[in-house]
């Protein structure tokens, strides 16, 4: 049997990270078993569907390495097999149409909640005469098409993740809905129905998806039965919830994968995240991992039933690994966007060698890609802002005859290098017989505003070879860092 998955997104939001995470589970299921995966956009909701809402889930899903192997495909302009599909039940009767008006509907659901019955449809319209059918339809009804589901049936599925399943039928609120309300025709076939329909259609092996989706694999399974067609395999995997143990919401901070982009996560660190969020290699100690390392290690055996919790210290760590182990160059691609979007200005075909030491400098600090924004702050502009430490240390006694011993000292200099500058700091600790502290920290304040940072020499060689060192000394000299 070839292995056949598929994500079906709904375009009615960014993709989000439980989508995300459930199309990592399918793609990691075909490509260990050699497979098929398929991208089917789920767009039938034509309200709240939005073609930008498909771009960002496409984008996503290319940026985290989910590709595809066939489609994308889109609901909407399957209408037709879905249309033929609901006929064929209606031929065969399997389902029929039902012309309740939604006040009757809630007058069942009042007088079933007056006796403390949970909410059903009572299946009244499921044998009409020809005789009261024409009465509804001239009394100008609309109908809806209803699947008639039996009371008395157990449906039992075996999940990949959970084991044995069982669904009672009279749980499943009666005769189901498949199309909406038309005054001829059939109307537009919903969600349960229309998977079923692309589900089969793109013979499709296992449904892997959330475990919100439980309680409609039961009526789905009776539409397989129905429709003629054989019963996929099923693995509803379990739920992201946040630290508190409740499922991640937008409360949480973040819920799209544009959002964790945007944030400064690596698609290699999100993924791999990703991955380990319900799911364990069998090396549990092994946490780095590419996604095409995990597709030869996965199995549903290890996918955890219990909730997966969010956890940001975990994520940041991984994220911190990839960066830190970032070829430079790819490195620098990756922040420049970000730069970008800061307004710095460079120019970054020119600035290329200066730009990649200003990454080699910071790439182990990092953590998100966005700490370099800040980290970099002081190699962009004229200016430099002064933290309370740093504007301290510029009025120590001594600071700024430091300072213009420096600047006297670069003038003699045609170029600075490593050891010229180590030279520089030198001749001035000897001539003004100052603690080498002392020259390091006012050097650090006039060059960088702060106290704290990067390699002082590698920071002060890429801000000399913009020019940018010496207007800083002189600066310091005067305002004091005030
Ligand atoms: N469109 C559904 C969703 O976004 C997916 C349904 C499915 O995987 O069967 O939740």
């Amino acid at each position: 049997m070839t292995v056949r998955v598929r994500i079906a997104p709904s375009p009615t939001g960014n993709l989000h990270i439980g989508t995300a995470r459930t199309a990592v589970f399918n793609w990691l299921f075909a490509r260990h078993h050699g497979g098929i995966f398929i991208l089917r956009i789920e767009d039938t909701d034509l309200e709240r569907s939005r073609p930008e809402y498909t771009e960002n889930i496409l984008d996503g899903l290319r940026w985290l390495g989910l590709n595809w192997d066939e489609g994308p495909f889109f609901q909407s302009q399957r209408l037709d097999l879905y249309k033929q599909a609901v006929q064929k039940l209606l031929d065969q009767g399997l389902a029929y149409r039902c012309y309740t008006t939604s006040e009757e509907l809630e007058a069942l659901r009042e007088a079933q909640k007056a006796k403390g019955e949970a909410p059903r449809y009572d299946n009244r319209h499921r044998n009409l005469t020809p005789e009261q059918e024409a009465e509804f339809q001239a009394q100008g009804r609309s109908f809806v098409i209803r699947f008639k589901i039996d009371d008395h049936r157990e449906i039992v599925w075996n999940d990949l993740v959970r084991g044995k399943m069982s669904w009672r039928g009279s749980d499943l609120g009666g005769d189901m809905v498949i199309a909406r309300a038309s005054e001829e025709g059939i109307g537009q076939p919903l969600y349960n129905f229309v998977v079923v329909v692309d589900d089969i259609d793109m013979q499709i092996s296992h449904v892997i998806r959330g475990e919100d989706h439980i309680a409609n694999t039961a009526k789905q399974i009776l539409l397989y039965e129905a429709l003629g067609a054989k019963i996929p395999e099923f693995a509803h995997s379990p739920l992201i919830l946040n630290m508190e143990g409740r499922k991640l919401s937008k409360r949480d901070g973040v819920t799209s994968i544009s959002d964790f982009k945007q944030m400064g996560f690596t698609a290699e660190g999100l993924v791999n995240y990703m991955t380990l969020l319900g799911w364990s290699p069998p090396d549990s100690t092994q946490e780095i991992f590419t996604l095409d390392v995990a597709a030869k290690e996965f199995s549903f055996e290890r996918v955890n039933k219990a909730g997966a919790k969010f956890d940001w210290a975990k994520l940041d760590w991984l994220n911190s690994q990839y960066i830190h182990n970032m070829p430079i160059d790819k490195l620098t691609d990756l922040i420049i966007p970000y730069w970008e979007a800061a307004g710095y200005k460079f120019d970054s075909g020119r600035d290329r060698a200066w730009l990649e030491k200003l990454v080699t400098l910071m790439s182990a600090s990092l953590t998100r890609l966005t700490n370099a924004v800040d980290m970099s702050k002081m190699f962009f502009g004229e200016t430099v802002e002064f933290s309370a430490e740093g504007s301290q240390q510029l009025q120590q006694t001594g600071s700024s005859e430091v300072l213009q011993g420096i600047v006297t000292a670069l003038d003699t200099q045609p170029q600075l290098t490593e050891a010229s500058a180590q030279d520089i700091i030198k001749q001035v600790v000897k001539a003004q017989n100052v603690k080498k502290g002392l020259v390091m920290r006012s050097l650090r304040a006039a060059l960088t505003g702060d106290v704290h940072g990067p390699d002082l020499i590698q920071s002060w060689l890429l801000l000399n070879q913009i020019g940018l060192d010496k207007p800083r000394l002189n600066q310091a000299m005067v305002s004091k860092g005030e």
